[in-house]
């Protein structure tokens, strides 16, 4: 789902040159009769994007890039299905992922959500944990392309989230401009920029007496999602109802 899309297009690619998995469907709702391969870059396939649920029927898991406006029942639509579904879109509230854990009970089908499917991302989020442990104040800037629709962005909350550390609070602070210290989630300052040229990138800086430490991941091409996206499509079957984050399934 999202198939023509930026990242359903990359993941058409990666499944289509795993020798293990089979494509049987792409559905979006832009360039509908065109062949999903060549909107992917790697020629014709046979397979036309379309705009129906037929492809729903003939699969075992359904990989959802799309839009947070729709993710929700998209996920619904493919449980009821009878697919196990794999999710990289974000933007889901807690009332919308517990819907959607009993949904999957319900199918008997498995869920898997990762705001961030690049490894070095995971990294990035374990080593900054790790640091918040030693190093008490920490605020997150994350940079995307700009075409993103939520901010901030699904990783800097799952990151602020796992920290120990928390942001300064200064007693008296005045925002001469609303909004120039950032969001405040858990705690920790989060700073969203959004430029033509960047992909999906994060920083997680921490400061104490006399010293900081920038903990920097980047992704600078969506290639860097594939692996962790065709990891999930092959453990999906396996987990157990709802799971969220790459790092349940790998060994980090
Ligand atoms: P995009 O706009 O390039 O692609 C989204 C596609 O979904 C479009 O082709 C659109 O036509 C299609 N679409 C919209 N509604 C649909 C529906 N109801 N059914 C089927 N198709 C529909 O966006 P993108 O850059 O590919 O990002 C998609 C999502 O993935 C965003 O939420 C983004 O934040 C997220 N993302 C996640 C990761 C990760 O690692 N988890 C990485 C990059 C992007």
């Amino acid at each position: 789902m999202g198939a023509a899309g930026k990242m359903g297009s990359a993941v058409v690619k990666a499944v289509s040159q795993d020798s293990t998995l089979k494509l049987v469907g792409a559905i979006d709702n832009n360039n509908i009769g065109t062949d999903a391969g060549v909107i992917a870059g790697i020629g014709n396939i046979g397979l036309n994007i379309v705009q129906a649920t037929d492809p729903l029927k003939d699969s075992d898991v359904v990989v959802d890039f799309t839009s947070p406006s729709v993710v929700e029942q998209n996920i619904l639509t493919a449980l009821e299905y009878a697919n196990h579904v794999v999710v990289g879109t974000t933007g889901l509230n807690n009332e919308a992922l517990g819907r959607i854990k009993e949904k999957s009970a319900q199918a008997g089908k498995n869920v898997f959500i990762a705001p961030n499917f690049a490894i070095g991302a995971i990294l990035m989020m374990e080593l900054a944990k790790r640091a918040s442990k030693h190093m008490d104040n920490a605020e997150i800037i994350e940079y995307h392309h700009n075409q993103k629709l939520d901010a901030p962005s699904g990783t800097s909350l799952k990151t602020a989230d796992e920290l120990a550390a928390k942001s300064v609070n200064i007693d008296g602070e005045t925002e001469i401009v609303k909004g120039s210290r950032g969001g405040l989630h858990n705690g920790i300052r989060v700073h969203s920029v959004r430029l033509p040229g960047l992909v999906a990138h994060q920083e997680v800086i921490f400061g104490a007496a006399g010293q900081t430490l920038t903990i920097r991941h980047d992704s600078i091409d969506r290639v860097s999602f594939m692996p962790g996206v065709i990891a999930a499509v092959k453990a999906v079957s396996g987990l157990n109802g709802l799971t969220i984050g790459l790092e349940k399934i790998l060994d980090v």
